[in-house]
């Protein structure tokens, strides 16, 4: 769908340039080169930024959820709330061709709730959708699966209901979702997508993972939640899109919390200089605010090369 994605990218690029202009000048490479460099070569791989938000209930910003588009293929990484919804919008902008139930494979980084509340909905919507009930596939850390029992548990009398004589699944199947729990390494390999994980450090979770992702053209790489630390630099070396977790809490006023589960401006300057990515990418961005825009500020200062904020919906290929 060449067309209607390069009007998104355009649509995108004038977002950006305007509240990021001060920015922009500042910068040895701009937002507006790293957008034409991005969208020069439409290629086969798109990645659509369905929610770019925390868990503040920041009506601009849904749930973490980022889709990796191969052709019509989607992998999606992380379930934020109102992923479903987030990805039909996406589809209407022309995305992609596929439907709202094609969400079949889904990664998770961690099992925070703002990265796992559109579980449900996943599982449920898609099922209800879907007359084929195709079934879902979900990789993530250890508690994966007992979360994901636990969902099945407490829809059971939806399930029962919607099969049941009368319902509109009468006599269908009932949501199938196959859990890999997984360990560093590659966990997911097809014709179109070979996904590795690793290990990120994310405060006192005893797992959180970033993703690695290599489609026929492009290599991605998203950080999840995480501390600075060496591995997600390791991972990109030169990748072509970073997707890394932004929502700065400026250095002075860093509370203990911050800096044992996330990664500051600063930390974020030196891990971009060193991994050299195409683009770097901010998401989990938290409402706007000052502290916010001083993370930007000091992200430019430290950093020379081509940042944007995502927002939700944007389109990077
Ligand atoms: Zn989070
Ligand atoms: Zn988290």
């Amino acid at each position: 769908m060449p067309v209607p994605n390069r009007r998104l990218a355009a649509a995108s690029l004038t977002r950006l340039a305007a509240p990021y202009a001060l920015l922009l000048l500042a910068a040895p490479l701009g937002h507006g080169d790293a957008h034409a460099q991005a969208s020069a070569s439409p290629g086969r791989t798109r990645v659509v930024v369905l929610g770019s938000g925390t868990p503040a209930a920041d009506p601009e910003r849904f749930g973490p959820a980022v889709v990796v588009l191969v052709d019509s293929s989607a992998y999606l990484f992380d379930i934020g709330v109102g992923v479903v919804r987030r990805w039909a919008a996406a589809l209407e902008r022309g995305a992609s061709a596929s439907d709202a139930t094609a969400l079949r494979v889904a990664f998770v980084t961690h099992l925070h709730s703002d990265h796992t509340l559109g579980y449900p909905e996943l599982i449920f919507t898609s099922w209800t959708l879907d007359p084929a009930g195709r079934p879902l596939a979900v990789y993530g850390p250890r508690g994966l699966a007992g979360m994901t029992a636990n969902i099945l548990q407490a829809y059971k009398e939806d399930v029962a209901i919607r099969i049941g004589p009368g319902g509109e699944k009468a006599g269908g199947t009932r949501p199938v979702v196959e859990v890999h729990e997984i360990e560093p390494g590659v966990v997911h390999s097809d014709s179109l997508v070979r996904v590795t994980a690793f290990a990120v450090r994310h405060g006192t979770w005893p797992q959180a993972f970033g993703y690695r992702i290599r489609t026929p053209d492009k290599v991605i790489v998203l950080s999840g939640d995480a501390t600075a630390g060496p591995e997600v630099a390791r991972q990109c070396r030169g990748c072509d899109l970073l997707l890394h977790e932004g929502g700065f809490v400026g250095d002075a006023g860093a509370r203990a919390y911050f800096r044992e589960f996330h990664t500051t401006a600063e930390e974020l300057a030196r891990i971009a200089t060193e991994a050299k990515p195409g683009l770097l990418v901010l998401y989990h961005q938290r409402p706007a605010g000052k502290s916010v825009d001083a993370g930007y500020r000091a992200l430019r200062a430290h950093y020379q090369g081509p940042f944007v904020v995502a927002r939700d919906l944007d389109v990077f290929y």
